[in-house]
């Protein structure tokens, strides 16, 4: 079975938006043993799209198109689909009060164009919509299909996953069940983290265990490593899962220690907002040079006052000295770093303190490059330290790293603790 996708849009042939549905669905493809060996991206032109469904029909058993299902006189994918089944349009009045109905629910009106919405093509089957208004698409061409799905990202995949998958399961005739699971890590390479699982698969020939291992750089969310097992059933699946998963988080932490900060994909502030309840401890922030990011990470948690006391971003060097008592002098050092994290834990009434000063760049500070970051921790006990960081890229990387880095290390005082 082969898939082609096609993305939809003069937008995207303008650089104006990436083809991010494109990656998304060729990922999740994979993940499913589906080959895609091509992808197109067409502007809104009713003669081009057409041409690149036939194009894609001819080399490709099924096509997934995203984008142009929207009410605008630019979004014309159901007509050329039409075309090239060549078939007519009819409304469907099922889906045309679906439309009402979720007008009326968001207190909008509803513009005659959103009707054109409820147009299928002759022959289609629908993929409801539960979070956009546009339905889905499932458009049989002789043995083959095109499937058309919204734009927006967060429409497509969740229709990707409900209708197309399932569809093109059935085609494929499969009937085994995979399932994955997702360990995060910070703080080593993708070469290195495979490196070591790869070594694991050398020595007991691992291949055979029906589990594959993926990595997937994440950039400032750090390395992902997927694993995918296929079995006859759920429960066969997750028991690799399990299984595997004990193996390669052993494997990982040989070689580079306490690097795993999720072993079921949660990002780093779930983790440490799990770790924290845990233990019925809160946490304080001081934030130069991130100037509130890792608040602003904390407080995406729901439920975060329980554990979050608040954070100061304290800027300039006055107020480190003045609301955090810091002593007046170098404010990029460990000391100072150790000063604000005392400082926020006694301000801000927290079990806790987390600090952060530092160079975010492009220009060095007293005497410091660029990506040179201190980290201070003030811990329940009383006892504080504080960890030296260099971190790589431009200003907005080196912040957003400063704040991950910055949360690893409580989770791993947390974790030592
Ligand atoms: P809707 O029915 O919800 O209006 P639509 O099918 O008309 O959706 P478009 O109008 O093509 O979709 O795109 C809607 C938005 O979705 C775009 O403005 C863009 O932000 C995003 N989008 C569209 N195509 C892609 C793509 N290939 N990759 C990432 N984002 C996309």
């Amino acid at each position: 079975m082969r898939v082609e996708i096609v993305a939809v849009g003069t937008e995207l042939l303008l650089g104006q938006i990436a083809d991010t549905n494109s990656a998304w669905l060729g990922e999740h493809l994979a993940e499913w043993g589906i080959d895609s060996h091509f992808h197109q991206a067409v502007g809104d032109n009713h003669e081009r799209i057409v041409l690149a469904f036939r194009t894609a029909l001819a080399r490709s058993d099924a096509v997934i198109v995203c984008g142009g299902l929207g009410p605008t006189q630019d979004d014309i994918t159901r007509a050329a689909i039409a075309e090239v089944m060549n078939v007519g349009l009819v409304r469907d009045p099922a889906i045309e009060r679906k439309i009402e109905e979720m007008f009326g629910s968001r207190g909008r009106p509803m513009s005659e164009n959103n009707r054109l919405q409820a147009d299928v093509p002759v022959g289609a089957s629908i993929i409801e919509q539960t979070r956009g208004t546009a339905p889905g698409l499932i458009c049989p061409v002789g043995q083959k299909v095109i499937y058309a799905v919204p734009g927006v990202p967060y429409e497509m995949s969740e229709m990707f996953e409900r209708g197309i998958l399932p569809d093109l399961l059935a085609r494929i005739g499969e009937t085994s069940v995979i399932r994955s699971r997702v360990l995060r890590t910070w703080g080593s390479s993708e070469s290195g983290l495979a490196e070591a699982v790869n070594e694991r698969f050398l020595h007991h020939e691992a291949n055979n265990t029906g589990v594959t291992v993926a990595f997937l750089a994440s950039g400032i969310e750090g390395i992902k490593v997927r694993l995918t097992a296929k079995a006859a059933s759920e429960a066969e699946a997750e028991a690799l899962l399990a299984e595997e998963a004990v193996e390669v988080v052993a494997a990982i932490t040989t070689a580079y220690g306490d690097i795993i900060f999720s072993d079921h994909d949660q990002n780093m502030e779930e983790t440490i907002a799990e770790l924290l309840l845990q233990k019925g401890l809160t946490l304080g922030l001081a934030e130069s040079l991130t100037g509130g990011l890792i608040a602003s990470r904390l407080v995406d948690v729901p439920g975060a006052s329980q554990w979050f006391r608040g954070g100061i971003v304290s800027y300039a060097s006055e107020v480190k000295f003045d609301l955090l008592a810091v002593p007046e002098g170098p404010v990029v050092s460990p000391e100072a770093a150790e000063a604000m994290a005392r400082g926020a834990k006694r301000t801000l009434k927290s079990d806790i303190g987390l600090a952060i000063t530092g160079v975010a760049g492009p220009d060095p500070q007293e005497g410091h490059a660029p990506g040179t970051v201190f980290v201070g921790l003030a811990m329940p006990d009383g006892s504080v330290r504080s960890a030296e960081l260099h971190l790589p890229g431009d200003r907005p990387r080196v912040r957003q790293y400063s704040a991950i880095s910055a949360l690893d290390l409580v989770r791993r005082a947390l974790n030592d603790g």
